[in-house]
Parts: C-alpha cells; structure tokens; sequence
C-alpha cells in the first residue's frame, strides 16, 4: 500500500512468491527465506491485550481533543480542531494508562487507527495542513507533503539518522482519496481485485492518506518498497530509533493477520513520542494491539 506510483508490493517478485508460497503452505520458511531480517522476528506480542471490541466513547473524562501532542522531544503541535469528541481508547487499552488521551477515529487525532476494517471518516478526508518537509526527497507533489506535525518530527528523525551518518530519503508522503482510486483501480484492471488487495489499500483505507505516514528510503537507494530494503541502514536505523521520535514500524514483521500487511520495514506512522515510546516498552508493535482493537487481516 506503500507506493507512489502504480506499484505495490504485489507487484514485486519476492512479496508475490512470499503470498504464492504462504498459499502453499510454505509458511513462515518461505518468509524467513526472503525477508533479511527473519532471523530476528519480534517477541511474541501474545501477552499483549487483544480481543477487546471496537473502541467505546471515553470513559475517562478526557472528552475533548488535546489539540497538542504529548510533552516530547519533538515539539510540534497537533492540528487544531473542532471536530465533536470521538472515541479514544478503551480504559482496558494500554494506551488509556498514558497522561494524554487521542480520537481513535477523527483523522486529525494522531492516534487515528486506519486499516483493512476502519476507513477514514470522512473517506475524503484531506489534511488541513500539509507542508513539505524539510528533508531529503526522493518524489515531488502531494507525495512530498505531511501533515504539519509529522513533517515537523519527520525532519528531527531524519536529521538524528544523519548524526548517526545514516540518509534517509522521504520516498512517500501524503496520497490523496483520488491518487489511491488511481492506484488501486490500476491494480484491479491489471490483476484483478483479489490481488489488488495484497498490493494497494482501498481509497479511503489509506493511511498515507491521513498525513501522519510516510515511506522512507535509504540513501543508496536500494531495495526500496522490497523486503530486503529490512536490511539497508535506514530501515535498521529506524527500527531501533524510530520510536524516540514519536514513530512506529506500522506493518511490522509476521504481524499480516493484525495489521493486514506484510512487513513493510520502510513505512513510518507517526503517533507520538508518548505512545511510540510506550508501544516500545511495552513490546508492543501493532496499533490494533496498543489501542486494543480487533485485528483487520481483511476487508469485510
Ligand atoms: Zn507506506
């Protein structure tokens, strides 16, 4: 769901012989096999909470959005807003033990949830405040802008990766409602919808198109969008420090049946330092998890 342009992980030999392999039974092996980072698939997240049902209306007081994010390193605000209250996390979450509580659902709340089974709302949504970072880009347009608080933390990442003599190039940003319609109906013409849903979100189910993620590439410029890009030094980079920037790895390793994607080492979410640095203590790595959310392997 990754790609700028027409293409997708789908499209790619390795991810495409992955799925073929997977149907055949082949399993974690096949994935192993293809995927550098295999040898080190994460801890089990199965002492993590699951199951809960879809987010209830707060209970905890916290009614109205914070319209600032979590005290942090990163410093920037969260876009104003006037939306009503939406739900926040459950008081069962992991994430209700956090100080600041965010919408789940309100696609300006960092802490908005998109996936196979929760569509923007509204399905349109565009972000009222998309900036192009100031960081090394690798696409131009719309795909160059985020919203203003994940451009604002995009650049501290990108700018600690240097420190460390690590580049990293914004390989894509924000995708509109439209593009994704042009992206994913390109799939299904060429391969069918079956297909097409391993490879491209549905518009409206993208979060590329909320503004708080963005795909990385590295500064040599291998292996983007592919399942070796795990071993690069900005997807290694990122995975050990993401998190301290308020990012996760959203479509983590063997995490399909939650999040409903392959690993996808090179797509960030930003969601906070609070919360990311949290998720990381806590060892927990999808968003379904963390919020207490049930897994969107598929669409319904
Ligand atoms: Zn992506």
């Amino acid at each position: 769901m990754c790609q700028n342009k027409a293409a997708g992980d789908a499209l790619l030999p390795g991810r495409r012989a992955v799925s073929k392999l997977l149907a055949a039974g082949a399993g974690l092996a096949a994935l192993a096999a293809c995927t550098p980072d295999g040898g080190t698939a994460p801890p089990s997240s199965s002492s993590a909470p699951t199951g809960s049902a879809s987010p209830a209306p707060s209970a905890s007081g916290t009614g109205s959005l914070s319209p600032s994010e979590p005290p942090s390193a990163v410093p920037p605000s969260a876009p104003a807003t006037t939306a009503p209250p939406a739900p926040a996390p459950s008081p069962t979450s992991p994430a209700a033990a956090l100080p600041k509580q965010f919408s789940l659902t309100d696609p300006t709340s960092p802490w908005v949830v998109v996936n196979k089974r929760r569509p923007l709302s509204p399905a349109g949504y565009v972000p009222a405040d998309l900036v192009q970072p100031n960081i090394r880009l690798a696409v131009s347009g719309e795909a160059a802008q985020l919203n203003s608080t994940t451009a604002a933390a995009a650049e501290q990442l990108f700018a600690a990766a240097a420190g460390d003599g690590v580049v990293m190039t914004l390989a894509s940003g924000y995708r509109s409602y439209d593009t994704q319609v042009s992206t994913y109906n390109s799939y299904v013409s060429s391969r069918g919808q079956a297909e097409a849903d391993t490879a491209s979100a549905r518009p409206g189910f993208s979060e590329h198109q909320t503004g708080w993620a963005f795909d990385i590439g590295d500064g040599g410029g291998a292996c983007a969008f592919q399942p070796c890009f795990a071993d690069q030094p900005a997807a290694v980079w990122a995975k050990a420090n993401a998190h301290r920037f308020g990012f996760v790895v959203r479509y983590p390793w063997m995490q399909q049946e939650i999040t409903g994607y392959y690993y996808e080492s090179w797509h960030l979410r930003y969601v906070g330092v609070e919360a990311a640095m949290d998720m990381s203590t806590r060892g927990i790595e999808t968003l379904e998890q963390y919020f207490g959310l049930e897994a969107a392997p598929g669409y319904l």
